[in-house]
C-alpha cells in the first residue's frame, strides 16, 4: 500500500518538478507556496488561482488538512499550549510564546523521548517515533495563524519541544530549510534554534549544513558526574568530548552556542558548579541561559531561592560569560515541555 504524501513534505524544487511532470507550468509551485505557506490556506479547494483539474490532481496526490487540536490552554502570561492529535493516535505539544519583542513557537520534533533527561517529563513516556517535516511544519502553521489572532506576527521558532531535534536530523533540516525559504514562511536563520541535549556526532554534521541558525546545548551539568545524574546522554556523549565538539562547532561556524542551565537547588546551583563551569567555558565566548527548576513530580528537587539565582548569574558573568535568568513561561499551564501531554 502506498500512503499518500502530505503536500508540506516537498521542498520548492520538488514541488516545481511535481508541476512539470503533470504538464503545470513552474510558477504553479510559487502559487501553491505562498497558500499553504503565506496565506495559511487549509484545502486546496481554498486555492482560487488554481484552475479545478489541477486541484482536482493535488487532492488526488495530496494530502493537506491542518493539524486536529486535542486542548489549548492559555497561560495568565499570554503563553498559549497546544496539544495536536496525529493521524496515527500520537500527540505532539506546540507552544506560542508571546513577548515585547517577538513572538516565538516551540516545537515537537518527535513523539515522545528516548534521552530520559531527569527534569523533563517528555522522557517520562519513551519514544514513539519521528515526526515527519510536514507535522512539524504544520505545528508551526497553526501557531502562525493564531499569532495573528492576536496581531502579535510570529517571528522566531525554537526547537525545544518534545523530542531531541538531532535524533530526526533528516527531517529537521528539510523543516529548517522550509522555514528560512523566502516563498515559504521566511522566517531568517538567525530567527531559529535547534536545541539538543548533545548528541556530538549530530552536532559535528550540523556545523556542516552552512546554516546559519542559532544552536543551544541543553547543558544541565557542571561536570561529567553532575550531567550523568541529570542527563543520561552523558554517559554515550560525555561532557568534556561536549565541550570539546563545541569549541569545533564555534571554530567551524563562527557562530556563537548557548549553554541552557537548569538552576536546581544544592545540586546545579552551588558555588562548586560556577567553579567547574569556569574552567569548562575558559576562552569560549558563549551565552548562557539560567532557567530555575520548573518542578516535576517524578523528579523531586526544589528551585533555588531569587537571592541564589542571581548570586549564580553574577559569579558566572565575573569570569565573562554572559549569562540570562530565563524565568519559565506558562506555569499555570504545565509549562515544562512534555507535561500537557503526560497530564491527558
Ligand atoms: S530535555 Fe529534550 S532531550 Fe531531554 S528528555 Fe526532554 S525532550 Fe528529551
Amino acid at each position: 500500500m502506498t500512503t499518500i504524501k502530505d503536500i508540506r513534505e516537498l521542498s520548492y524544487p520538488e514541488l516545481v518538478d511535481y508541476c512539470l511532470s503533470i504538464n503545470e507550468p513552474d510558477y504553479r509551485a510559487t502559487q501553491i507556496f505562498e497558500w499553504i505557506y503565506q496565506k495559511s490556506t487549509s484545502s486546496f479547494d481554498e486555492m482560487r488561482n488554481l484552475s479545478e483539474t489541477l486541484k482536482n490532481q493535488l487532492n488526488k496526490d495530496f494530502v493537506f488538512k491542518p493539524l486536529d487540536i486535542e486542548k489549548k490552554e492559555v497561560s495568565e502570561d499570554g503563553t498559549t499550549k497546544f496539544l495536536f492529535n496525529l493521524d496515527d493516535g500520537q500527540r505532539v505539544e506546540t507552544v506560542l510564546i508571546p513577548a515585547k519583542t517577538r513572538t516565538t513557537v516551540c516545537v515537537s520534533t518527535q513523539a515522545g523521548c528516548k534521552f530520559g533527561c531527569k527534569f523533563c517529563a517528555s522522557g517520562i513516556g519513551g519514544w514513539t517515533r519521528n515526526l515527519a517535516t510536514a507535522e512539524i511544519l504544520a505545528q508551526i502553521l497553526h501557531v502562525k495563524e493564531e499569532s495573528l489572532k492576536h496581531k502579535k506576527p510570529l517571528s522566531h521558532v525554537v526547537f525545544m519541544g518534545v523530542g531531541e531535534p538531532l535524533d530526526n536530523f533528516d527531517y529537521l533540516m528539510k523543516a529548517i530549510r522550509m522555514i528560512n525559504n523566502k516563498k515559504a514562511l521566511n522566517i531568517g536563520a538567525r530567527r531559529i534554534t535547534v536545541s539538543t541535549c548533545g548528541v556530538i556526532p549530530k552536532i559535528h554534521d550540523l556545523g556542516k549544513q552552512g546554516l546559519q541558525i542559532e544552536l543551544a546545548i541543553s547543558l544541565h551539568g557542571f561536570d561529567n558526574d553532575s550531567r550523568n545524574v541529570l542527563m543520561p546522554v552523558n554517559k554515550k556523549y560525555p561532557f568534556n568530548e561536549l565541550m570539546k565538539a563545541c569549541r569545533e562547532y564555534i571554530k567551524s561556524t563562527k557562530r556563537q552556542i548557548t549553554f541552557e542551565y537548569i538552576l536546581i537547588k544544592d545540586v546545579t546551583c552551588s558555588n562548586e558548579a560556577v567553579q567547574s563551569l569556569k574552567k569548562a567555558f575558559q576562552g569560549m565566548i558563549c551565552k548562557m541561559n539560567l532557567i530555575p527548576y520548573n518542578p516535576v513530580k517524578e523528579f523531586d528537587h526544589q528551585t533555588p531561592t531569587r537571592q541564589e539565582i542571581y548570586q549564580f548569574k553574577d559569579q558566572l558573568e565575573k569570569f565573562g560569560v554572559h549569562a540570562t535568568v530565563r524565568m519559565p513561561r506558562g506555569r499555570d499551564i504545565s509549562g515544562a515541555c512534555g507535561q500537557l501531554r503526560l497530564r491527558q
